[in-house]
């Protein structure tokens, strides 16, 4: 990385001003913090089960929980592992695990037991909580079981937990700077790491979106959020659940996204707020079965993840035209949350279509040119870069890892190409490693991608890198047609063609089924050129 201190630096901050963050109180205590002023208002509803859960009830049960797991060996510092499905237990053990002073680690239950036992050993989780049918991926584990929907024999039921008594809370000395979370991060570009996120972490991104006079992420207790996106994933935990219980608001989660079942919930709940990913705005864009819906309770509608070009933000639009709708952009080692769109701030600012929105408040940005390592300005796209109290502690066991990404400044770097305008407002070109480079041209799939579904007879698309002896490498589209359509080859590669420069131009086009993506709405490159 070239040295820093040459010459003039180009920082960018939020358009808001920097507030105060009491980033010195533990994760728990922070997010239930005003909990006296609405102990009765419903904190969850379960829509799995249709049980709802009270705030009052929530911060009860974080006691117990802390309680039931010092009762049962773990220890201040000691790491817990929650391989669930979005539902209420998750928000409770989680809450109570962190009130006792522990580490959670989440995984995504569909892993294989490789995936999961390499999680699990390398994190040190001594605990794992489950459903029953899990169990069999951690046969082999020198681990304790808790199960959360059924009593089964030889294994710990979550009612250890949920029922033990709040008086034996234990009393807690915990440091800002402690471990609470340790995501794993997506493992899309190479193999998951774990991220040390610490209570000053994740107070500091709560707050950076939610707190304050006029807070960026504008959500209070009249509203209530979808939390379909998997919690186990930082964006879900940290911007929907954390946030939401921050600000006293009602989330309605759901263990799995269904198109129907997520329309019905935000008309019979009332839904204010979707934090989606862009998957699930592709498909609200484009399925007919929306208009058969009343959502307009919703008011604000958030793609983050991955990238969201701008014709199908536009296309939503046309949908849904009385939400905002906006993205952010984060990253697991950042908090996770880098930026998010001023379209969504108590005084919302004009935003424009494409955007991943504006950096958070009580943060610094840099762009670099990703050779020199200087530090560009307005309208240059280079690697984003990140510093504030928010952003990882480290990954775990990595320290050459951790020097790596987090430089001698205390800038996170983000392998994310992209530029901001005059207007602070940041654009994501794409990732570093992503980018496909075309006799030395610089070709962004996620741009194809956006050119190519604003064709109305394809339903999805990937684009991918493929060797080219003579160009080193091709840009090659996956296409997904829309039902009944029979768009060819060559009217996709036109399509292409006619709207962007010759360097970017589609070389081949394989028709498919669907379009591998991670749970958090991530195309799976990997899988598709291993594939084509
Ligand atoms: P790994 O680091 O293990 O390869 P990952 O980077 O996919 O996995 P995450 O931390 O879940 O793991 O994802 C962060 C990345 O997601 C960002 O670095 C960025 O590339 C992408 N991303 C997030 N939000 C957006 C957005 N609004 N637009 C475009 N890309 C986004
Ligand atoms: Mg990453």
């Amino acid at each position: 990385r070239a040295p820093s201190d040459q010459v003039q630096e180009f920082i960018f901050r939020s358009k808001l001003p920097d507030i105060y963050i009491s980033n010195h109180i533990p994760l728990t205590d922070y997010c239930l913090e005003k909990v006296t002023q609405w102990p009765d208002k419903v904190c969850l509803i379960d829509g799995n089960t249709g049980r709802e859960y009270s705030y009052g009830e929530m911060e009860l049960t974080s006691r117990r929980v802390a309680a039931g797991l010092a009762k049962i060996g773990v220890e201040q510092g000691g790491v817990i592992a929650l391989l669930l499905p979005n539902c209420a237990e998750f928000v409770q053990v989680f809450l109570g695990a962190a009130k006792r002073g522990a580490i959670v680690t989440t995984a995504n239950p569909f892993y294989t037991p490789t995936e999961l036992a390499k999680q699990i050993i390398a994190s040190g989780a001594t605990v794992v909580v489950t459903q029953s049918r899990y169990t069999e991926k951690l046969a082999g584990l020198n681990i304790q079981i808790i199960i959360v929907d059924q009593y089964v024999d030889g294994y710990l039921h979550v009612s250890a937990l949920l029922e033990a008594d709040e008086a034996e809370c234990p009393e807690v000395d915990i440091h800002p700077d402690d471990v609470v979370c340790l995501p794993y991060s997506s493992g899309t570009t190479g193999l998951p790491k774990g991220v040390m996120l610490t209570h000053k972490s994740l107070v500091t991104s709560v707050a950076q979106q939610v707190d304050g006079e006029v807070p960026h992420f504008n959500i209070n207790v009249e509203d209530t959020l979808m939390c379909v996106l998997p919690m186990f994933h930082i964006y879900s935990l940290n911007s929907i659940l954390l946030c939401g219980l921050r600000a006293g608001a009602t989330l309605v989660i759901m263990a799995k996204f269904e198109l129907s079942k997520l329309l019905e919930f935000i008309q019979k709940y009332k839904v204010t707020m979707g934090p989606f990913v862009p998957p699930i705005v592709l498909a609200i864009a484009k399925n007919p079965i929306v208009e058969n819906y009343d959502l307009s309770s919703i008011k604000m509608i958030m793609s983050g993840a991955a990238p969201l070009g701008k014709e199908l933000e536009d296309a939503f639009r046309a949908r849904l035209p009385n939400a905002i709708l906006g993205q952010g952009y984060g990253m697991t080692e950042a908090g996770p949350v880098l930026a998010m769109s001023l379209a969504f701030a108590k005084t919302p600012f004009p935003v424009k279509p494409g955007s991943c929105g504006t950096v958070v408040r009580n943060a610094e940005v840099k762009i670099i040119d990703t050779e020199t390592g200087m530090s560009l300005s307005y309208n240059q796209p280079g690697e984003i870069c990140i510093r504030g109290p928010q952003i990882m502690k480290g990954y775990l066991n990595n320290p050459e890892a951790t020097a790596y990404t987090i430089d001698k400044d205390g800038f996170l770097h983000t392998g994310d190409v992209a530029f901001i305008d005059e207007e602070e407002e940041m654009f994501i070109v794409d990732r570093v490693k992503e980018i496909i480079k075309y006799k030395g041209f610089q070709v962004p799939p996620a741009e194809l991608e956006a050119v190519l579904l604003s064709h109305q007879q394809i339903q999805d698309a990937a684009v991918v890198s493929r060797k080219d002896e003579v160009a080193g490498e091709v840009p090659v589209a996956i296409v997904v047609r829309s039902p009944g359509c029979s768009i060819t080859e060559d009217e996709v590669k036109d399509h292409v063609a006619k709207r962007v420069v010759f360097y970017k131009k589609i070389h081949d086009v394989y028709f498919a089924d669907s379009i591998p993506k991670s749970a958090s709405g991530k195309i799976l490159r990997k899988d598709i050129t291993l594939k084509f």
